[in-house]
């Protein structure tokens, strides 16, 4: 379990259930959203924003003209459905943390 680049403490203890990915120098980290800056925040927002950009355009170019090939391409790029089926993250809850963290901000 890794720990947060601000605090130290593990990436668990947050009272969020689910982390923000923070660019740091030239990496990736996960921190606490408790932790992050306005900044970070705002740029959490931004890159899943840009995401949901492309997700657009890609799976409206996929459902004008689907192909095998498209469609290796599409799961390549977001994963497959039991890849999907698999998985702990979510999305949605992932925005409404960092919604709220921005409320709470903004508010004191
Ligand atoms: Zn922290």
């Amino acid at each position: 379990m890794p720990n947060c680049p601000y605090c130290g403490k593990g990436i668990d203890q947050s009272r969020y259930s689910v982390p923000a990915r923070v660019r740091q120098r030239d990496r990736i980290s996960l921190a606490h959203l408790e932790c992050c800056s306005l900044e970070d925040l705002k740029g959490v927002l931004k890159v899943r924003a840009l995401r949901e950009v492309d997700f657009f355009r890609d799976a409206s170019e996929l459902s004008m003209n689907p192909s095998l090939e498209k469609i290796a391409d599409f799961e390549r790029k977001y994963g497959d459905y039991y890849e999907l089926a698999e998985s702990v993250a979510d999305d949605e809850i992932s925005v409404a943390a960092v919604v709220a963290e921005l409320k709470a901000r903004l508010r004191s």
